[in-house]
């Protein structure tokens, strides 16, 4: 235990207040101490203390400098043997400096990963390390290494599902580039290596570059940016190898945004806004999508001919996102890669074809444009090559999606009238048509992935879910997505403050044994805030959504009229409001929040599509209308009528995220947090505050504190009897559990301080199974 033996000052958390400084000072002046001293930029320094008297002192920074600053102001440093430990349970001080340095220590080392007690911190590197070949696979599945990694966490994930019988969850957070996406994949080839043998496993990681090349976006933060969630479900049989696999994605807020981004801008030129408009509408789109994905653009190189297309800036989707690096040879080789992978997962030749159809579809309907055919402002489509294009690649009548995208039906009391479209209304339903389409088809093929990762596959084993879901955003400008994805976040958070402190704390109580209560951000309020009925966020938004004359304006006035008293929320000025996160407080401007929610397709379009000739048109439009059976919110627009109903944006996005609660609650959870060092997506650079930041959000420093301070390690008295009992010395077949627990306690000399007794279970503090574990095997 460092704790004890090099440090001999008590540890200190956030500050120094509560500690005698006179005991503390003349220890350090005599020893040479180091502290941390905060710089006026926010950085910290290691400076030496070199006297005090009263509440001032004396500290030597490392280029010669000598200052005289408050005693308050200072925060002690670790001895320098501890300088890099790989777990920060072990630092003598868990202060903030102290963790951020040891972090930088050994990032600066290429060594980007380091425990937090249970949680792993995986800090980005932004470059090639040499952590991943197989040799590393080697040693951490014969245990021949112990430094903190994914593929440890992997490796414990199987050893628990097959000691335990539970199956098991790798929770993987992290901002917008942190690198989740990648440490998924890296924990993905660690299962397949240890689970692989059947060939499901190479079906499995051809998943990824599919659902990538879908799903993914090229953003100011990350180059490969994902656009949807997923949880992947790795099941395993009774031997340990891999049976098959399931995955689930998340995808309909962001695909919404990808392509309302270029929907907005459009908005903006064809209406002429005013400037400062433009401004923010051009801000928001640097801050997230350069170009909607590169299969639609490299579609566009490979079967241009087949499928009439032109070149990427022909079109309008393309063209507002203006980074199509078409040109460089690894893009085409990706391309070829993911028509691979759609082979290896039973996609057929033929519907492959039928996917890039409808990808080219969609491209050509955002060139479909419009011209006046009255004086109030009423629209026609252009029979131009667009809409010829689109009609055949999505197998209708021409005359049909004319009329779809130029006209509205509407039942007016027996009658049905046909309503003529302007031009704003007709681009909005060229654009949702357009959404739905390509969201379908992502789900489409995530659907026929599980279908080829199912067949003939027994999914009743053991499993182990990877879960990489957007983190926690925070822009200038908040919208409908933020608030979505920061939603899920919380209820994540709660979900990792529940494993890591409030189950905890109740086992410790419930199972009698000496427990000082630890506080932690108990993130409640926010949820309730959002969740409750009928005056929470989400039941106000789902109820202004379906009144005819709901606005932004009028959805913000109601909450600011809800709400004001909930201490979570805050009415801002105009139609923006404030909400207070655990990771801290964000302002989201309701521009736009009803139209998102309603995702408003209209009938008239999904009748168009299931009178294609084509089967996938088909199968959207019918898998459209199942969604639409349970009319939680009727869009009932202003001249009401036919339109289709279907559960809000909101709402199903609630749903599936208490599914997804529900299948994390029956898992153990392995938590690895990744970190991102700079905004710049650039190798070596370690921002302090931004690390800081990201570490408060997901409560590092709380984790290590109760780790620290607790017993992780427990078993039950006949599980711990029933696994160690053979390597007593003495024959005790006869004696209870709790008797030939405590007897092999003793045995192996297990310090008292090491261990509690509780009524059913053993607690342990860190470390202390390992001699039993290897024992054990080394006797079997
Ligand atoms: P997120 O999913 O959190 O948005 P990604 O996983 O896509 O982030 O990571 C962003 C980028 O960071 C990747 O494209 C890759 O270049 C880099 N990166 C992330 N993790 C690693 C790693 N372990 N080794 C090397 N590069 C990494
Ligand atoms: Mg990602």
């Amino acid at each position: 235990d460092l704790d004890s033996t090099t440090a001999p000052l008590p540890s200190v958390s956030k500050s120094n207040n509560g500690h005698r400084w006179s005991d503390i000072t003349s220890y350090a002046t005599k020893k040479k101490v180091q502290y941390w001293f905060q710089l006026p930029n926010g950085n910290w320094e290691l400076g030496t203390l070199m006297s005090t008297s009263g509440t001032e002192s004396v500290i030597s920074l490392p280029a010669g400098k000598v200052l005289k600053v408050n005693l308050d102001s200072l925060i002690p440093a670790n001895p320098d043997i501890l300088d890099g430990v790989d777990d920060l349970m072990q630092l003598s001080y868990l202060n903030e400096p102290s963790v951020l340095f040891n972090l930088q220590y050994r990032y600066n080392q290429d060594m980007i990963y380091t425990k937090a007690g249970p949680v792993l911190v995986a800090i980005n590197p932004f470059k090639k390390v040499p952590l991943y070949d197989n040799d590393y696979i080697e040693a951490y599945k014969n245990k021949s290494i112990e430094s903190p990694h994914v593929y440890a966490i992997a490796d414990t994930a199987i050893r628990e599902m097959t000691r335990d019988e539970v199956n098991q969850s790798i929770i993987i957070s992290g901002e917008s580039g942190a690198g989740k996406t990648e440490t998924a994949k890296i924990a993905m080839q660690y299962l397949a290596v240890l689970g692989g043998g059947s060939g499901i496993e190479y079906e499995i990681l051809k998943t990824n570059p599919i659902l990538e090349a879908f799903g993914n976006a090229k953003t100011l933060r990350n180059d490969n940016s994902s656009r949807f969630g997923k949880l992947i479900e790795i099941h395993f049989s009774e031997t340990g190898k891999i049976s098959g696999a399931k995955i689930q994605t998340w995808a309909n807020i962001k695909f919404g945004f990808v392509l309302h981004m270029a929907v907005l801008l459009e908005k903006v030129i064809l209406q002429h806004l005013v400037p400062p408009e433009w401004s923010n509408v051009q801000r928001e789109k640097d801050l997230t999508i350069y170009f909607i994905n590169c299969v639609l653009v490299l579609l566009v190189l490979s079967e241009a001919k087949k499928l009439n297309l032109k070149d990427v800036d022909e079109y309008k989707y393309l063209k507002q996102s203006n980074c199509y690096s078409i040109t460089r040879v690894d893009d085409a080789e990706q391309f070829h890669i993911v028509k691979e992978a759609l082979d290896v997962v039973h996609v057929s030749k033929e519907d492959q074809e039928s996917v890039f159809a409808m990808l080219a579809g969609v491209l050509w309907l955002g060139n479909v444009s419009f011209t006046m055919i009255d004086n109030e402002n009423h629209v026609a489509a252009a029979e131009d090559e667009s809409l010829i294009n689109v009609a055949k690649l999505i197998g209708c009548d021409i005359a049909d999606l004319s009329l779809t995208l130029s006209t509205r039906k509407m039942r007016v009391g027996n009658d049905h009238i046909v309503q003529k479209l302007t031009l704003s209304q007709a681009i909005e339903t060229r654009d949702a048509l357009a959404k739905s389409i390509y969201a379908c088809l992502f789900e489409w093929l995530a659907e026929q992935i599980n279908k080829s990762l199912a067949v003939g596959k027994r999914l009743t084993g053991r499993s182990i879910s990877i879960l990489d879901i957007y983190g926690f955003e925070s822009f200038d400008r908040n919208s409908f997505e933020q608030f979505c994805i920061n939603y899920a976040n919380e209820r994540l958070q709660q979900h990792f403050n529940r494993h890591l402190f409030k189950l905890e704390q109740e086992e410790y109580i419930q199972d009698g044994i000496d427990w000082t209560k630890v506080d932690f951000d108990d993130n409640q309020d926010c949820l309730h805030l959002f969740e409750k009925k009928p005056l929470g966020l989400l039941s106000l938004l789902n109820e202004e959504s379906t009144f005819p004359n709901g606005t932004d304006y009028t959805f913000a006035n109601k909450l600011k009229q809800h709400l004001n008293l909930n201490p979570c929320f805050k009415g801002e000025r105009e139609k923006a409001f404030t909400v207070s996160h655990f990771a801290g407080e964000v302002t989201y401007d309701t521009t736009g929040f009803l139209e998102k929610n309603r995702d408003f397709l209209h009938l008239d379009s999904i009748q168009l599509l299931s009178s294609s000739s084509c089967q996938l048109p088909q199968v959207f439009a019918s898998s459209m209308v199942n969604q639409s059976e349970k009319p939680v919110v009727g869009p009932l627009h202003k001249a009401g009528g036919a339109d289709s109903q279907k559960l809000s944006v909101a709402t199903k996005f609630k749903g599936q995220l208490f599914q997804l609660m529900q299948r994390l609650e029956s898992t153990t959870p392995h938590f690895i947090r990744c970190i991102k060092p700079n905004n710049f997506q650039s190798p070596g650079s370690y921002e302090q505050g931004l690390v800081l930041q990201q570490l408060r959000c997901c409560g590092v420093l709380e984790v290590v504190r109760i780790s620290r301070s607790g017993f992780p390690t427990r078993i039950s008295h006949q599980k711990f009897a029933r696994r160690y009992g053979f390597l007593l010395v003495e024959n005790a077949a006869a004696q209870d559990p709790l008797s030939v627990s405590v007897a092999i306690l003793h045995q192996f000399n297990i310090l008292p301080e090491m261990y509690q007794v509780g009524y059913t279970k053993l607690f342990f503090r860190t470390g202390q199974i390992g001699v039993l574990e290897d024992t054990r095997n080394n006797t079997l």
